[in-house]
């Protein structure tokens, strides 16, 4: 039975979320808005802890390393590769592309793949993996993710939901647990690939997923954006966030850039790139353009239906367009293009 936040039972559930491994302090009044979390390095020390009543409470409580990131490190040592997807704006079709990712990936037999859902607020990943009334399973040995294929595992907040629409109200602390969690009891067992989907901007969960799996060894950041200015403006923000925290880019990806019919094959520009679009943003910040991926309104509908849309439209030029920067993300990870995904299973 998949644990449920209304009514925890095992330990390492629910209740566990409510009260993560890091003894939190039993604060006296709620955290102000800009607090900058009771277990942080700053709490009680901060601007935002001035006059704040639990100041006294945080500013006691022990500080130091995270215990939980060894346990990390050690559950996902047997993955080889983790892979984050930014987006520093909503709307430019990032879980969608995080999917088409994972299953471009996996459509080489030998690779085995994972597909963390950590948009909290939002996680599509289930509807569009067609797994969404799965439960996971719990064992001594964690959580086991839900295998969408033989070679391809999903795991997502939307299986802990006891109500597909209801919504999450959680504040940085709660949402740093869950996530932590994810990282601590998912039993991933040996991966080739870990694909992180994460919400859009620059938040609590970026940085939650950067500090914990830091010590495990983040490959780098796969950034999506549109061809628009007004979305490239978000990407400038996301590669200085990512410099800031430490992200390696993997490079940059051009998401809904025109649009390919599906019966002529032919191209055109529907969201416009008045700017230059992700190519020339990309060589103007010094960063790798991995390529970039035409609309197909078949994608919309193979995610609405759960389906891979790589394997059943493999002609499409957004197939072909995904699977160039799978073996482009792969030779960035260190990877022979070839063993990632061979030319013959390109086009
Ligand atoms: S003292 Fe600082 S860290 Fe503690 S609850 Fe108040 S604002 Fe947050």
């Amino acid at each position: 039975m998949a644990p449920s936040l209304e009514e925890p039972t095992p330990a390492s559930t629910a209740a566990y979320l409510a009260a993560p491994t890091k003894a939190a302090p039993n604060l006296v009044a709620p955290e102000p808005e800009h607090c900058p979390g009771p277990e942080s390095e700053q709490a009680g020390k901060g601007d935002a802890c001035a006059g704040c009543p639990n100041q006294s409470i945080c500013a006691s409580t022990p500080k130091g390393p995270d215990p939980d990131i060894p346990l990390i490190t050690a559950r996902l040592s047997g993955i080889r590769h983790k892979i984050l997807v930014l987006s520093g704006k909503g709307g430019v079709g990032k879980s969608t592309f995080s999917t088409l990712l994972a299953h471009a990936f996996a459509s080489n037999p030998d690779s085995s793949v994972g597909i963390m859902d950590t948009d909290i607020c939002g996680p599509s990943i289930p509807k569009m993996m067609g797994v969404e009334t799965e439960t996971i399973h719990v064992s001594n040995a964690g959580w086991s993710p839900v295998w969408v294929t033989d070679n391809l595992g999903a795991m997502s907040v939307q299986f802990m939901l006891p109500n597909r629409d209801d919504a999450v109200i959680w504040r940085g602390p709660k949402k740093n647990g869950l996530i932590k969690q994810f990282l601590k009891d998912v039993e991933w067992g040996e991966l080739d690939y870990l694909i992180v989907d994460t919400p859009p901007g620059t938040s609590d969960e970026h940085l939650s997923v950067n500090s914990l799996l830091k010590e495990s060894g983040v490959d780098g950041a796969v950034l999506v954006t549109t061809p628009q200015e007004v979305s490239l403006l978000d990407v400038r923000k996301e590669i200085d966030f990512c410099r800031k925290a430490g992200i390696r880019i993997l490079g940059l990806v051009e998401n809904m850039s025109g649009f390919a019919c599906p019966k002529c094959k032919h191209e055109s520009q529907i969201f416009r790139a008045t700017t230059g679009g992700g190519k020339r943003l990309a060589k103007k910040m010094g960063i790798p353009f991995l390529g970039a991926v035409p609309l197909d309104p078949r994608v919309g509908m193979a995610c609405d239906f759960g389906e891979s849309f790589v394997d059943s439209y493999p002609d499409s030029p957004a197939s072909i367009a995904i699977k160039k920067v799978v073996r482009s993300v792969g030779q960035m990870v260190g990877e022979d293009p070839d063993n990632v995904l061979p030319e013959n299973m390109v086009a």
